[in-house]
């Protein structure tokens, strides 16, 4: 909402694409179902300043409806190190008494019922019981409450003069004292409760830790940067040989645009202008818009990758724009986006105004559809850091690692090329049958590989150098943290932190004094030259 955006609460221009003077105030329309961004460069006609870009054509009416009618849905991402805050914030502005945790209904399913109850049963009690009995009952039990949880981030509001129990009976969650949530669900408290949804999200504070590492604020990251635009279609602009990259786009370890799927899609669609990323957040966040859908569609050559339906807004502009009424096409909207298909009035409403036969089509298919706002800010949350990865690229692995902690190995530091390729491709092989583990790892030296053969490396971890938990920047290497010392977890980390800041450490048998750390770690740091020119004890440092 336009409101939203004044106010610095979201970045998120919903206006159609404009001009604007910054100097004089200068304001104008342009005539395009592009995105602002997506204009061309023009000076202002008054002062001669050059003129910002916006808008990303977002109705209001698919926000709250034409009579204010439609309960919103309210989405803003934070940086997962700010969530707790503005869940504070939300509960002190709104008062506590009114914000609720939404809470979640965890339910028993197909296997799950035979596993734990069925199976369970028949072994307590020596009953036997036929295979087409469990099958009859594990059919029956599914569905069935389980346990409760508390939703990611939802904050359910009540409104002035009502209390809560005219809504839904509340608690806590499992082991938790503090929170309180609602019994019932979201989904079920929809049309009678406004839900505000604030999500933790890595990329803020990715983008948060790049920014302040370059000294630059996020906003000052362009969006129409030419050759971070060709990133999402290739990877000349790195420089690396297309032969490697399957498909050949460089989007790898990019926030939304770097799994396999995605890629595919990019490689099929090869993106140029902004609103095609958006679009492409639309096709990948949907449920059958892309595949049995859109892709056909483009690869048919029936339709290229802008006239595909990819976000629920564009329909209805696109509906209004053939000349539909405005509650017509807001109600195909709501059911298409929605996966229930067109009525029959709708379709035949549609081919009045010459909708083409595929776009109906297309339409009955959709099983779910991403909203625009959120597939604006995806994009460019993404397009900042592909910016950085095309332009500060030491800044961008460095983030990527720390993203995927998990996945990275502390032999990785050694690798070349050669070695980081060869280990790739063992795990690529083994394919499907990798575990959670392995296809971590995977994913992770896939950017190091791509990372190599930018000609980028790694610094030893060194006890005073190294952050206890973060890749950094150093002279444009990168000096692995700490943690990835295999047994040093998260406190142990911090605590080398908290007590190299005390004093330097006099020996290995001081360390293990102070930081209380166990004998595979103070080996590990030995054998690998972690604190260099350290002694074992205090006792050698005399002679
Ligand atoms: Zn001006
Ligand atoms: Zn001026």
């Amino acid at each position: 909402s336009i409101a939203a955006f004044f106010a610095g609460i979201s970045e998120v221009n919903p206006l159609p694409a404009h001009y604007y003077c910054r100097e004089c105030g200068v304001f104008e329309a342009a005539d395009t179902e592009l995105a602002g961004i997506d204009l061309p460069e023009k000076k202002c006609a008054l002062c001669g300043c050059k003129m910002g870009r916006d808008g990303f054509n977002i109705p209001f009416e698919t926000f709250m409806g034409f009579k204010g009618d439609k309960i919103p849905d309210i989405d803003l991402n934070f940086s997962g190190e700010y969530q707790d805050k503005i869940h504070r914030f939300i509960e002190d502005f709104f008062g506590s008494e009114n914000v609720f945790r939404a809470g979640t209904i965890v339910t028993v399913q197909g296997q799950a019922v035979r596993k734990d109850f069925i199976e369970k049963y028949s072994e307590k009690t020596g009953k036997k019981i036929k295979e087409a009995e469990k099958e009859r009952l594990a059919r029956g039990c599914s569905g069935v409450k389980r346990s409760t949880g508390q939703h990611a981030g939802g904050l359910m509001l009540l409104p002035e003069g009502k209390e809560i129990y005219d809504f839904t009976p509340i608690q806590h969650p499992p082991k938790n004292e503090k929170i309180i949530t609602t019994h019932f669900e979201f989904g079920t408290l929809h049309d009678t409760l406004i839900k505000v949804d604030a999500l933790g999200h890595d990329v803020p504070t990715s983008l948060k830790r790049i920014c302040s590492a370059l000294n630059i604020r996020v906003e000052d990251i362009p969006l129409d940067d030419p050759d971070t635009m060709k990133l999402f279609s290739g990877v000349k602009v790195i420089g690396v040989d297309p032969k490697n990259y399957n498909p050949p786009v460089g989007t790898l370890g990019i926030p939304e645009y770097g799994t396999k799927f995605t890629r595919d899609m990019l490689a099929a669609t090869k993106p140029s202008t902004f609103s095609e990323l958006v679009y492409i957040m639309g096709l990948s966040h949907g449920t059958d818009v892309w595949k049995n859908n859109a892709e056909e569609l483009i690869k048919s050559k029936t339709a290229v990758l802008k006239e595909v339906i990819s976000v629920r807004d564009d329909i209805m502009n696109y509906l209004i724009g053939k000349g539909l009424a405005k509650d017509m096409a807001f109600n195909i909207t709501e059911m298409v986006r929605k996966g229930k298909g067109l009525a029959r009035g709708q379709e035949e409403d549609m081919r009045k105004h010459k909708v083409p036969e595929w776009y109906i089509d297309s339409c009955r298919k959709i099983g779910y559809m991403f909203p625009k706002a959120h597939a604006v800010a995806y994009a460019i949350m993404s397009f900042r850091i592909a910016y950085i990865k095309v332009h500060r690229p030491e800044y961008f692995y460095a983030d990527y690692f720390n993203r995927e902690l998990k996945g990275f190995d502390h032999g990785f530091l050694s690798y070349g090329i050669k070695e980081a390729n060869t280990a790739k491709k063992h795990l690529e092989a083994a394919g499907m049958r990798l575990e959670k583990k392995e296809k971590d790892r995977l994913k992770v030296l896939e950017v190091l590989c791509e990372m190599k053969e930018r000609g980028f490396g790694f610094l030893d971890v060194d006890l005073y150098l190294s952050d206890p938990f973060l890749f950094r920047v150093e002279n444009g290497s990168i000096r692995p943290p700490l943690s990835i010392v295999p047994d040093l977890g998260e406190s142990l980390a911090a605590a080398f932190g908290k007590e190299r800041e005390k004093s330097k450490f006099s020996s290995l048998e001081d360390m293990i004094k102070r930081t209380r750390a166990n004998k595979n770690v103070v080996e590990f740091i030995r054998k690998n030259n972690i604190a260099k020119g350290i002694p074992e004890s205090d006792q050698t440092a005399l002679f």
